[in-house]
């Protein structure tokens, strides 16, 4: 059951699929993905006097974000009455991974079960995929179950079902790749694929993987909070970046409440075409998205924007257009990350050509920006964002052990 929501105060209206909001929380919450002072109420109603709320916070923060536990037994520093009482109320669950892809350059891809809308109703998924080099690992995480707006080049924007993610959905991502890595102390690294050196297998996270992060924006403020904790997972603000399709009102407030790097989709040089590849440019358009990326807080060229610039053939690809987008974006502390389509069953658009690409990214370069393209990766696994969700859905029960068996001996 989809609905949709006509936005009206504008000319050029576009149509966006409205949200799903509800969906059936587990019986027993997850303290995963809780701000601490969500935390100290729980302790509050199971009676813990407030005096002792804060560290017993700081205790619970210990175990479920440096050490890894997924059960309360275990945690020595907590008495055996609490952990009884927090076992009868609360889990320490992540969503369930449900397959796992591995490609051939190392990159992971897992889709994750949640809870659906109604008992009985098939679970809602979405996907988070583990991109690995020698010094970094980088997780791609999720922040809706597809997504309201309808970017013609991407697959999750024809998916049909929205919900927004709880904080401890989010959260729930990489705490399931770190137990699917063993990226916690005294844990068991893959034996396949590369894993960065260092004692962390997860270094940096991108908000990329499906859904509109700024349209989801206090579970994503809470969880990236959660994630940046230095008493906690402790990946920094500098190595945490959201991209966003351009949802301008919330780039000021990403800035003030978050803090974290920020990408933005911009993939076109004029409002006229931006307006048909990312339809919501028709509410926000091109000059009003890099005024507020001007103003962004905490821009710098030690923290620069990225922009993000999908490369479709002859749509969007000639050299006008790279001259183009170095002018726009003059004086701006940015980036520019060319990538090169990943093109799905179904899709009205082919990847430019290598050459081109090469042609684009010399100008680009020439203007003073460094390595401009990404390299495509995890290409024999579909990873382009809602690419493993759609090839699960059509596939019987049996298809789906075939794939997960295929992924562990691939
Ligand atoms: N909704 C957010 C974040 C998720 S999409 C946003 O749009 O920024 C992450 C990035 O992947 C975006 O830059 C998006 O434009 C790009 N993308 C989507 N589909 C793609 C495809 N098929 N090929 C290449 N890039 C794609
Ligand atoms: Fe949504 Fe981003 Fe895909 Fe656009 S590119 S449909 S905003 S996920």
């Amino acid at each position: 059951m989809t609905t949709t929501l006509e936005i009206t105060d504008n000319t050029a209206a576009f149509v966006e699929k409205a949200p799903l909001e509800r969906y059936v929380a587990p019986e027993k919450p997850s303290l995963v993905g809780m701000p601490r002072a969500a935390l100290a109420d729980a302790l509050g109603e199971l009676s813990v006097p407030e005096a002792q709320r804060k560290m017993r916070v700081q205790q619970l923060w210990h175990w479920i974000y440096v050490r890894g536990f997924t059960e309360f037994d275990g945690m020595s520093s907590v008495s055996k009455e609490l952990r009884a009482a927090l076992a009868e109320k609360f889990t320490l669950a992540r969503p369930e991974v449900v397959a796992e892809q591995v490609s051939v350059d190392g990159t992971r891809k897992w889709l994750l079960r949640l809870p659906g809308e109604t008992q009985g109703e098939r679970p809602h998924e979405v996907e988070c995929v583990y991109i690995p080099d020698s010094e970094r690992g980088t997780l791609c995480v999720s922040s809706q179950v597809g997504c309201t707006l309808t970017c013609t080049f991407c697959h999750t924007g024809t998916q049909r079902l929205v919900r927004n993610l709880t904080s401890g959905e989010i959260v729930g991502q990489v705490m399931a790749a770190r137990d699917k890595l063993g990226d916690w102390p005294g844990g068991v690294r893959p034996s396949d694929g590369v894993i960065p050196a260092g004692d962390r297998c997860i270094t940096n996270i991108v908000m990329m993987g499906m859904g509109e992060p700024l349209y989801n924006f206090e579970s994503v403020r809470d969880a990236i909070l959660i994630m940046a904790d230095g008493e906690g997972i402790g990946i920094s603000k500098r190595r945490i970046t959201l991209s966003t399709s351009g949802v301008v009102p919330n780039i000021e407030r990403a800035g003030a409440e978050i803090g974290c790097l920020l990408a933005v989709s911009l993939h076109a040089v004029n409002d006229e075409l931006r307006d048909t590849l990312v339809p919501l440019n028709r509410k926000y358009p091109i000059a009003d998205l890099l005024e507020a990326c001007r103003n962004y807080p905490g821009a710098s060229n030690a923290r620069r924007i990225t922009f993000e610039y999908v490369m479709l053939k002859g749509v969007n690809d000639s050299i006008e257009e790279a001259k183009a987008l170095v002018r726009l974006l003059k004086g701006i502390p940015a980036k520019i990350n060319l990538i090169p389509f990943n093109p799905w069953p179904g899709s009205k658009y082919d990847c430019s050509d290598w050459d081109q690409i090469e042609k684009f990214s010399q100008v680009v370069f020439d203007a003073g920006y460094a390595s401009p393209v990404r390299t495509p990766r995890g290409r024999d696994i579909l990873a382009a964002c809602g690419q493993l969700k759609s090839a699960t859905e059509k596939l019987s029960a049996r298809e789906r052990m075939a794939l997960r068996a295929m992924a562990m001996t691939d």
